[in-house]
């Protein structure tokens, strides 16, 4: 105890944000938010459209426009809104969307967030941290389903600092079953200071990822006791991460906290503060989770007010998505398959399949409700899930490429926000896409997997690139493996 305490007491390092504030101010200011959204209630559709316009052209939106959109009311606009989502998509990303899975390495955690189901005051959950070798059996596991991408997931805790992370995050790279290994690696875990940060950099972390849970200073200051309640650690983390190199950094609000404007709203600024201070790099992802019930939790029975119902849900990721239109955008297996069946086409770009997240539940094939954080609805397989999604045209993209040559941050911004990761990534995501058929799939899914490469190749149109793709998959064909342009 009194270890873990002289621990908590050195994580803190108020010059590492306080030198973000301006003021003493946030760039979150909650009376400006609440004033942008009273001033911009019912506004005209032939503003609402020249909005959605502007979100086409690839632009990101201002306060005040992200603002209106929040108010439409009319249903054909909001029809309108959810189709000009879907192109922007398109337009950036293309058809490809990325899969991958959460691993979760410990659930000790020192803090006590009030819906988590991990809070250090819940004894009805089991504690459990992987050893190194068990964190091999997971890995491998995972490796077996056709995984090439994780984020791992660790509480805040003595017991997972920033060492036993990186210690994770190597044993995770090194670990192979055939020709399968996993290559990248996005890691969620608490705050940490500029010099944790390099350390992860070093090692090659994939993009860091912090939510802030609620953008609301004094709904965050209810909900969060231990180190979380300082909310200005963990609002310029993501700061943190950009100065020590950490490139690609990943925003997130936890919906049903807080009212789901003002979220939507907190997101906005946070993309625009992270691209003012690092040269227009802003986050390379955005999450949305939904507030779920957590065993030993009563908090969800409790929050009736500010749960967010489907249809509002749909409306919140349409306007993320023409909001800062460059980002990527998550959809995890917290939503059942029906809902991620009607948000997919509202511009998200990865999903997540294969998914458990009681830890160590991989690699013993179990489901255990008492080592999660909350309950997953969306079950389906990695080999189901992909055959949704290839059989909806969507092609699934296993490439990693993107950080293996070096087209992560400012390059890749750059990129993103002219329209033309897909260009580059298409090719690729044929690729690996066509590896996956091959090593992992069921016959079902390698039949419609199979169609869908036969036309995504059809649509190339550079007839040298075509060239290239159609030799790099004769070879993969032959045996050859991690093939990218
Ligand atoms: N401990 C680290 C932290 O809090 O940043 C990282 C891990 S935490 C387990 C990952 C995320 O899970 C949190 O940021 C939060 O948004 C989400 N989460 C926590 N409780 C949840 C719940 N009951 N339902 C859905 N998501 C939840
Ligand atoms: Fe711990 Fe993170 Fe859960 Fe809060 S959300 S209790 S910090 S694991």
């Amino acid at each position: 105890e009194e270890a873990v305490k002289s621990w908590i007491s050195n994580v803190i390092k108020p010059e590492q944000y306080e030198k973000y504030m301006e003021n003493g101010k946030d760039f979150i200011n909650d009376e400006e938010i609440w004033e942008k959204l009273k001033a911009n209630r019912n506004p005209e559709p032939q503003r609402i459209r020249e909005i959605i316009a502007k979100a086409l052209d690839l632009e990101r939106l201002e306060p005040d426009e992200t603002a209106a959109l929040l108010h439409v009311e009319d249903e054909e606009l909001w029809q309108e809104i959810f189709e000009a989502a879907g192109k922007i998509k398109e337009k950036v990303y293309g058809r490809r969307v990325v899969t991958f899975a959460p691993l979760y390495v410990s659930n000790y955690c020192v803090n006590d967030c009030e819906y988590c189901g991990y809070r250090v005051s819940n004894d009805k959950v089991k504690r459990k941290r992987l050893t190194l070798d068990e964190l091999r059996e997971e890995v491998k596991a995972l490796v077996k389903q056709g995984q090439k991408r994780l984020i791992m997931v660790y509480g805040e805790h003595p017991a997972s600092d920033v060492e036993f992370i990186a210690e994770t995050l190597k044993v995770t790279y090194e670990t192979k079953v055939g020709n399968g290994e996993i290559r990248r690696v996005n890691v969620n875990a608490a705050p940490m200071s500029v010099e944790d940060l390099e350390l992860l950099r070093d090692i090659g972390i994939g993009t860091y990822q912090v939510f802030q849970e609620t953008y609301h200073h004094e709904t965050y200051k209810k909900l969060h006791r231990g180190l979380k309640a300082n909310y200005q650690w963990r609002l310029y983390s993501l700061h943190r991460a950009q100065e020590a190199g950490v490139d690609d950094v990943a925003i997130g609000a936890l919906f049903g906290l807080y009212d789901w404007r003002f979220e939507v709203m907190g997101l906005l600024y946070h993309a625009i503060d992270l691209e003012k201070r690092f040269d227009g790099v802003g986050p390379h992802t955005i999450s949305f989770p939904r507030l779920e019930p957590a065993v030993g939790t009563p908090f969800y029975e409790k929050q009736k007010n500010y749960l967010v119902s489907d249809e509002d849900f749909m409306k919140l990721v349409a306007v993320i998505r023409l909001s800062v239109p460059y980002t990527g955008m998550i959809l995890t297996a917290r939503e059942p398959a029906h809902v991620r069946e009607k948000v997919l086409p509202l511009g998200v770009t990865q999903l997540d399949f294969g998914t458990n997240i009681g830890v160590g539940s991989y690699s013993k094939g179990a489901f255990d409700p008492e080592k999660q954080q909350f309950l997953i609805n969306d079950d389906r397989s990695l080999d189901e899930g992909i055959r949704w999604l290839a059989s909806k045209g969507k092609i699934p993209s296993f490439c990693t490429a993107g950080y293996r040559c070096g087209r992560t941050g400012n390059y890749f911004m750059d990129v993103a926000k002219k329209g033309k990761v897909h260009h580059l990534c298409m090719p690729n995501a044929i690729l690996t896409f066509k590896e996956y058929l091959l090593d992992y799939a069921s016959p079902e899914t390698r039949k419609v997997g199979e169609e869908l490469i036969r036309k995504e190749l059809e649509a190339i149109t550079h007839p040298e690139l075509k060239k290239i793709v159609k030799e790099y998959l004769e070879r993969i064909e032959k045996g050859e493996r991690d093939l990218y342009v």
